[in-house]
């Protein structure tokens, strides 16, 4: 990480002379006036012109009593002999950041506008709080329903796993301790170059190059899921756990082994107001059995994609 300190430009207000130094002409060497600090710039690449050993002392203050700009060390305003006590900082430009290539880089969120560049990210945020709006309401925008039991269904399931050879990508570092390593690459570092107005008529550049982290892609032996086994019936069904074949037990190339288990008990209901089907989906069976066929609920449907708000269902008065 490199840092230099340049000379801030500005152009008189006044005779219009261009490219004054921000630290050498204090004021404008052809007509006198002050250096006005809210019309410094960055100068261009090829003009920049570096201050040896700056020592920097605070941005410069306004003076509280005639507005001249001076430097921080100063107790008293050149200008007018007024203490500088309270004076306010001048404002300062903004950072500027510059990629490898001496692109400027727009500040985050400030995409630059090009080719009406900025309509289009407009657009997509309107999309954005459209969509999260969308299953906000989905989700939350319900009315009372009255529904009755139909029927009954489960479905137990069985991950099967299997012990193989999955291709996976890291920072070499994390590869796990006897995987087979294919491919090894190392992305270019990516520097930035970054402009701050120090606000006493220099700016200081600063370097800033990202540490780049090798990538490995490597084969690995482990277990993931192959399969899922699944058993599915209707209440008069005792619920069972699908039988499982599995091809080679151990720990070999190509073994397998029982994963996750789940069991989903669905009650189906229809709308009485409008014959639409709805289900809702326990994790005990006992819970699923205590909803008989023809008993009658009151809950809430909801008003967008529908489905029945499960945790609302109250037995029909
Ligand atoms: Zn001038
Ligand atoms: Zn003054």
């Amino acid at each position: 990480m490199s840092e230099k300190t340049y000379e801030m430009m500005w152009d008189c207000e006044y005779c219009s002379t261009p490219k004054l130094l921000g630290v050498t002409h204090r004021h404008c060497p052809e007509c006198g006036a002050p250096q006005n600090p809210e019309k410094r710039y960055f100068p261009p690449e090829d003009q920049k012109v570096a201050v040896q050993d700056h020592k920097f002392v605070g941005a410069d203050l306004n003076c509280p009593a005639c507005g001249h700009a001076q430097s921080a060390a100063a107790k008293c305003c050149a200008n007018c002999g007024s203490p500088l006590g309270d004076g306010k900082a001048v404002a300062r430009q903004a950072e500027q950041v510059f990629g490898a290539d001496g692109q400027r880089i727009p500040p985050p969120g400030q995409q630059e506008k090009k080719g009406g560049g900025g309509k289009i990210f407009a657009i997509i945020g309107v999309l954005i709080l459209g969509i999260v709006g969308f299953f906000v309401v989905r989700a939350f925008w319900t009315k009372a329903a009255g529904v009755e039991v139909t029927g009954h269904r489960w479905e137990r399931q069985i991950e099967i796993e299997r012990y193989d050879e999955f291709e996976e990508r890291s920072a070499c570092k994390d590869v796990p301790s006897g995987a087979d390593i294919v491919k090894r690459s190392k992305p270019e570092k990516v520097c930035k170059t970054r402009k701050i107005d120090q606000g006493d008529g220099t700016f200081k550049e600063k370097e800033e190059c990202s540490k780049p982290v090798e990538q490995c892609t490597y084969k690995v032996l482990k277990w993931g899921v192959a399969r899922t086994e699944k058993e599915k019936g209707d209440i008069d069904d005792e619920p069972t756990w699908p039988k499982v074949k599995l091809k080679k037990t151990g720990k070999c190339e190509g073994c397998e082994r029982e994963g996750d288990k789940r069991e989903l008990y669905i009650v189906e209901f229809v709308n009485t107001d409008n014959k639409d089907e709805l289900s809702c989906t326990f994790s005990k069976e006992k819970e699923w059995k205590s909803y008989a066929v023809g008993d009658r609920y009151a809950g809430e449907v909801r008003v967008m994609g529908g489905g029945l708000d499960c945790d609302s269902l109250k037995p029909a008065k």
